[in-house]
């Protein structure tokens, strides 16, 4: 099956409205021709510049997703300082993200918090990126593929069978994440390899159309390598993506 590549940039906690916007604007015209029916663009900015990104998208017609960091499990409710699926849905978020490291560690989010997430981000018909990976040490003593098989079971298992073909899985070494230091293409696409055996594990059919990204320090240099491998179906980046001329050189991995 062929599946789409999903190019997301993570801007993290970093850009306010204006700069957001100037961003997007700047990125939109490096990418004017771009095909987004061959490689799909996620853009996701803190939740402050989501109202603005989205006029400025839907404003220009331009052929960007809007998606977003994190979100809660509720619709609504008493949970100062959270933002609900339904609150992101109505903003036209396509994609969010679920389980980034840095929740994992900084916010201590569980697999079974991250589960309920995706669970409720499907709820709202948006597609959750659910993010895995193993820190260094657990690399180095050869735990790997459990660490981040436990990670993929454990973070899915609030998705129906059904949902479970569309949901998107980013492979980021944490180790490999704002470091510089990229896992090699065949690591990479070992572990994208071994995390579609583990879907297939729970319904084969989901393994062929779900699509899997690497992240973890992806730049202009090593996109095009990483991308092409048979596994992985796109990039989750971080600080390229600030940039528009390099998250634009990874967007265009095939033309390299
Ligand atoms: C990320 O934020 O998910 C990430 C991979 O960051 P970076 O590309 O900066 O390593």
């Amino acid at each position: 099956m062929a599946r789409i590549p999903l190019i997301s940039g993570n801007w993290k906690m970093n850009l306010n409205h204006f700069e957001a916007i100037q961003l997007v604007q700047k990125l939109s015209y490096e990418l004017s021709g771009h095909d987004f029916g061959q490689v799909e663009v996620s853009l996701h900015p803190p939740y402050t510049d989501l109202r603005s990104i989205q006029t400025v998208i839907d404003a220009d017609r331009m052929g960007f997703e809007l998606g977003a960091q994190n979100c809660h499990t509720e619709a609504s409710g008493a949970f100062t300082g959270e933002i609900s699926p339904a609150m992101l849905a109505k903003l036209d978020v396509g994609y969010v993200i679920v389980g980034h490291s840095e929740r994992r560690a900084l916010f201590a989010e569980s697999n079974e918090d991250v589960a309920l997430k995706a669970s409720a981000v499907f709820a709202y018909e948006m597609t959750p990126i659910v993010c895995v990976g193993e820190t260094l040490q657990e690399r180095e003593s050869g735990q790997a593929a459990n660490i981040v098989e436990a990670q993929v079971v454990g973070s899915l298992k609030s998705v129906t069978s059904q949902q479970l073909g569309d949901v998107v899985i980013a492979y980021e070494p944490v180790w490999a994440i704002g470091t510089g230091a990229t896992a090699s293409a065949d690591d990479a696409q070992e572990m994208c390899a071994h995390i579609r055996t583990v879907v297939a594990s729970i319904r084969k059919e989901a393994s062929e159309s779900v699509r899997i990204q690497y992240g973890g320090s992806v730049n202009p240099s090593n996109s095009t390598e990483l991308m092409t491998m048979p596994d992985i179906d796109g990039a989750l980046v971080g600080g390229a993506s600030l940039q528009s001329d390099s998250f634009a050189r990874i967007v265009n991995f095939k033309e390299a």
